[in-house]
């Protein structure tokens, strides 16, 4: 059974259009030998901050599922809570820290269980009609949930919306993924396989694909690096990259460019590799990016103030995370090579995701105040 789950979820893991870096999670219920003799039933879980695509057993977290089905008779739990009765349930002392979508998964009766953010769905659920263009293209096959934070809330609704109609084969949760099951990993895989492809080709029917191409670095991008590096480097040394194909070009050089790129990720968990929403350099003078990063800053800061509890104290560093220069294309930053190349790959998704809904209306993200939720949230944190 775990051969299987970890099989399939590599299969998830191995599309980026449906899985990003550590995004998304699987699981399978299934009996093993009691200690006492008997059967016990375990959910076997995606541990937090694994990666999908090279994920193996021991990315998994058995949890005894007896433990777990009666928490959802409570009417409220805080996250604390949530996070010491699930590691209650563990067997396996040495097991990665479970997804914090656990009882999501526990909750749902059927065996397997496939969970993504993949950038087709959220195409249609950041439209300002979402439900109803997910009802369009998916019919009643799928239940829809409305954006709630992952957690206990969230676990609990998407149950009683699969209770309401136990013939739809996945929930989409609005602005943030989907959610597939089914008796057999086999099902459970191509359901979700289907409701996405459903969903591209819907989308491309508004959309003529656009062809990528990468052209080498010019001087003036490399000028422009120079600068952003020099900017984000005055705490501690930053690297930064430079995606100039031509997906990015011409995403940077829409003329709605500015509305379209200040709305924020299009799932919730992005926001803290690319922060909420990306720099837009407005100047074309390399000398001016200085100061346009030290507005970003203050405008980040001013953000963190509006949103935190008095209580809070901490922010994260308040330098952009992804830089857009029309002309040039996406400048992504980050402490090492590979963390910049993720903030880089996460963004060309996110382009994505933005050039489809626009392409059908218009695209809309999670507000303000859910997302700093996120950003400035323990459990998300582990993840990094
Ligand atoms: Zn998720």
């Amino acid at each position: 059974t775990i051969d299987l789950r970890v099989y399939s979820s590599r299969l998830l893991g191995a599309d980026p259009a449906l899985v990003l870096l550590g995004g998304g999670n699987t699981s399978v219920k299934h009996d093993v030998p009691g200690p006492l003799g008997g059967q016990v039933r375990i959910l076997t879980i995606k541990g937090s901050g694994s990666d999908l695509a090279s994920i193996d057993s021991s990315g998994f977290a058995p949890l005894l599922l007896d433990e777990l089905l009666p928490l959802r008779e409570r009417s409220r739990m805080d996250d604390e809570t949530m996070v010491e009765l699930v590691t209650l349930a563990l067997i396996n002392s040495s097991a990665p820290r479970p997804s914090i979508e656990t009882l999501l998964h526990a909750f749902i009766p059927l065996n397997w269980v496939d969970h993504s953010h993949a950038d087709s769905i959220l195409t249609l659920t950041n439209q300002p009609d979402g439900e109803e263009i997910i009802r369009d293209v998916l019919g009643n096959d799928v239940g829809v949930v409305p954006y709630i934070k992952p957690g206990f809330d969230l676990s609990k609704a998407a149950a009683d919306v699969y209770e309401a109609d136990k013939s739809i084969i996945g929930l989409v949760l609005d602005k943030h993924g989907l959610v597939t099951f089914g008796p057999t990993a086999h099902e459970s895989y191509e359901r979700h396989v289907e409701l996405v492809s459903r969903a591209e080709a819907q989308i491309s029917q508004s959309r003529k694909r656009r062809v990528t191409s990468m052209f080498k670095a010019s001087d003036a991008a490399t000028q422009m690096a120079m600068r952003i590096r020099g900017g984000l480097s005055r705490r501690r040394r930053m690297i930064v990259r430079f995606d100039g194909s031509a997906g990015s070009r011409a995403f940077v050089d829409r003329h709605d460019i500015f509305e379209i790129s200040q709305q924020g990720p299009a799932t919730p968990d992005h926001v803290l590799r690319t922060k909420r929403v990306p720099m837009l350099v407005s100047s074309s003078d390399p000398d001016d990016v200085l100061s346009e990063i030290e507005r970003y800053e203050a405008v980040y800061s001013a953000y963190v103030t509006k949103h935190a509890v008095p209580c809070d104290d901490f922010m994260h560093d308040p330098s952009p995370r992804v830089v857009l220069v029309p002309g040039l294309g996406l400048f992504t930053s980050g402490r090492t090579v590979r963390e910049a190349e993720g903030v880089a790959e996460i963004y060309r998704h996110t382009m994505d995701v933005i050039e489809g809904a626009t392409a059908m209306s218009q695209y809309i993200a999670l507000s303000e105040a859910d997302l700093f939720e996120i950003e400035y949230w323990p459990l998300e944190l582990y993840k990094l």
